[in-house]
């Protein structure tokens, strides 16, 4: 596993999709050490002074994507609580952060066999996580992504997700609460009215016993949907979460 680094970064793109939520893209000074799909990075707003080493009050969120030279990252975050709330404020492109990566275990490809199927369960941005795995699914894996969202337009990733459906042939269900601008991809994609549902998740997976189950988003949907798998007849030890706590 990489060491981790610290690394001063610019912000060069952001994008704001309604509802406090946004996607980050930082150009670093020094490429970020190798990332993993399902890793994730601190970030600061506060100057990091490397001649005392003190890293200051940080959060943080995963690496949706990183470029291949390693000197652009991505990430997508929406306002919570305090310090996102001023990262919204502060903000702005050509701002400068600091960011320390790679870090975390939730690492997708470790915990799948040949020809079992990865079932990805993300509530919003909790995608996130998952996107570096679908630009580069392993051979003889299969994947049953199932996206929770609030409203159509706050589809993040819309061309990545395209993309694996179309070139890698996952399964995709998406779960809308407000459909206001029409999905128009093809027949392979389920789209069900309302939110994420462990009845629908599980009755749309071909092979319940040679399926391990992702879930990505914050702890309260974590700890309802693993309980909801449990009590579905899923064993605890096939069952990854990403709880962002
Ligand atoms: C593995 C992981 C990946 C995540 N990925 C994403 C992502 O991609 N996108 C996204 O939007 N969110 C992500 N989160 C959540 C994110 O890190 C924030 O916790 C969340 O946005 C809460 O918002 P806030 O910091 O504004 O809330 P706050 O109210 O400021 O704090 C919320 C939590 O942060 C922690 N905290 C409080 N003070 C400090 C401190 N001084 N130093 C460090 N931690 C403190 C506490 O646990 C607190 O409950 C992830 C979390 C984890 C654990």
């Amino acid at each position: 596993m990489a060491n981790p680094k610290k690394v001063k970064a610019e912000l060069s793109d952001l994008i704001s999709y309604g509802e406090q939520v946004y996607k980050l893209v930082f150009q670093l000074e020094k490429k970020l050490p190798k990332s993993k799909a399902g890793q994730f990075l601190h970030l600061t707003l506060d100057d990091f002074d490397p001649t005392t080493g003190y890293w200051p009050e940080s959060r943080v969120f995963s690496i949706a994507s990183c470029s291949d030279d390693r000197m652009r990252v991505t990430i997508v975050y929406s306002v919570k609580g305090f310090y996102t709330k001023r990262m919204e404020e502060r903000l702005k492109i050509g701002s400068s952060v600091w960011l320390k990566a790679p870090y975390g275990e939730f690492i997708i490809s470790n915990y799948l066999a040949d020809d079992e199927t990865a079932v990805l369960i993300a509530g919003g941005t909790g995608v996130s996580p998952f996107i570096p795995f679908l630009n580069n699914i392993p051979e003889r894996v299969k994947v049953q992504l199932n996206y929770g969202l609030r409203n159509s337009e706050l589809m993040i990733f819309e061309d990545e997700i395209q993309n694996a459906v179309d070139i890698s042939k996952i399964d995709l269900a998406l779960y809308i609460e407000k459909n206001n601008k029409p999905i128009n991809w093809n027949n392979s994609v389920t789209v069900y009215d309302g939110v994420l549902s462990i009845k629908n998740i599980l009755s749309d997976v071909k092979n319940i016993e040679s399926s391990k189950y992702f879930i990505s988003g914050p702890p309260l949907m974590i700890d309802l949907f693993m309980k909801q798998l449990i009590d579905s007849g899923i064993s605890k030890e096939k069952i990854i979460i990403d709880e962002w706590g």
